[in-house]
């Protein structure tokens, strides 16, 4: 295989992790196979010993998800990635394969709603001690790891209202703490930030989002370093079954090769229609990294690359306005999908965080205003034309 260490990172997503069979093929092969036979009976033993590195079952290992594995590993800057059925299988995988009851793990609050329910209603049934902060506070990291821990878990910026926690700062707290650090890297992408050089231990995604970007598949993806991927996480994930299917690695595989062209247009998008949003007078507050209003402005130009397609906003009048907001709208769609190269639209109390309980949802300043736009590859115009349209309605009565 070839030396993508030297390779600008345009190249890498094109170039790495490419494996051509013997027919040369151009494009990345889709190898839609459960298993994968042997030549004798002596390499099928030696197989399953460990001892040779051929493919025995699609659950373990495929050409096709490996294809895809090298590939966001090079892009992340990873020494090794597995790709999995789901962003959850990845994120609930990457926690269950090293905890076990008595552990203690650290939290951000400010999470995906699934995320939030493996902490507080799945772990703690097995015994795992689990605590959730305000992990935009560092003195409250200060004083929650001060005590050891195994995990610490966050996601920044954080869904849905753009929340961020300073990654280098609390991955030397982590460490202190003896933890190790999961970065749930969704919202930034490894285009627009890497964890792991900011001293987290392991990355995850949903690579449903922006990593398809075409709002194809489900996926997700764990990253780290080749002896956590191969002794800690390998084992578990091939006994439980997380792994992702070919098809969908193929898919994966090849939407990487314009990850950097889509995520780049959309972040330029998102950050001139936050400015746009922020002067609009239905428009109460704006969330948006890139935006100087952003209470972590300073943060956000110091660990991320650029701030991404997310943008969470508040219209005055609180749900019923939300509402007719949504309602009016004509170009973007009513959707909790998100990173999609169409814009979509939601409206997060009452869907994607309806299961928090409305005392969470005030801890994570989610409110009945709140509608959170993740920004696709339309034109600016049109996307702005329409977001007026409906924000002028919505707020004319
Ligand atoms: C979507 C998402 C997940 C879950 O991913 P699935 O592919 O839907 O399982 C986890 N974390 C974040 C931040 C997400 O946006």
């Amino acid at each position: 295989m070839t030396d993508d260490k030297k390779w600008h990172a345009d190249t890498i997503q094109v170039r790495s992790g490419l494996n051509r069979s013997e027919n040369n093929e151009t494009s990345e092969a889709l190898f839609m196979t459960s298993g994968f036979v042997y030549d004798s009976a002596e390499q099928a033993a030696a197989s399953f010993e460990g001892t040779t590195d051929n493919f025995i079952y699609s659950r373990y290992g495929n050409p096709t998800m490996q294809m895809a594995e090298q590939r966001l590993a090079a892009i992340e800057g990873a020494e090794a990635c597995r790709v999995c059925s789901t962003g959850m299988a990845a994120i609930f995988s990457s926690m269950a394969c090293q905890l076990q009851a008595g552990d203690r793990v650290v939290a951000s609050q400010a999470l995906f709603g699934a995320c939030h329910a493996i902490l507080t209603k799945i772990l703690p049934r097995w015994g795992i001690q689990t605590e959730l902060i305000d992990g935009t506070d560092i003195l409250q990291w200060q004083a929650t790891l001060a005590t050891p821990a195994k995990l610490v878990f966050l996601e920044s910026p954080s869904n849905p209202v753009l929340q961020l926690v300073d990654i280098a700062a609390v991955a030397e707290l982590a460490h202190k703490a003896g933890a190790k650090l999961i970065v749930d890297n969704v919202f930034a992408t490894p285009v627009l930030q890497s964890p792991l050089a900011l001293g987290a231990d392991i990355v995850t995604y949903s690579t449903t989002k922006h990593l398809d970007g075409q709002g194809r598949l489900l996926g997700g993806a764990v990253l780290g370093s080749k002896a956590f991927i191969e002794d800690i996480f390998q084992p578990f994930y091939r006994q439980t079954g997380a792994s992702m299917s070919a098809f969908n690695a193929w898919m994966l595989v090849k939407s990487m090769e314009t990850l950097r062209l889509r995520v780049e247009a959309m972040s330029a998008t998102a950050g001139q229609l936050a400015d746009k949003l922020a002067s609009h007078p239905a428009i109460e507050s704006i969330s948006y990294p890139g935006h100087a209003s952003h209470p972590q402005f300073e943060l956000a130009q110091k660990q991320m690359k650029g701030f991404g397609s997310l943008i969470a906003f508040q219209v005055n009048g609180g749900r019923q306005a939300a509402f007719k907001t949504l309602n009016s709208l004509k170009l973007i769609d009513i959707s909790n999908n998100l990173g999609d190269a169409k814009s979509l639209a939601c409206h997060p109390a009452s869907t994607t965080h309806s299961n928090l309980s409305p005392e969470d949802r005030a801890a994570l300043s989610i409110t009945e205003g709140h509608i959170r736009l993740s920004v696709g590859l339309e034109h600016t115009s049109d996307l702005w034309q329409d977001l007026s349209q409906a924000l002028d309605l919505a707020t004319s009565d």
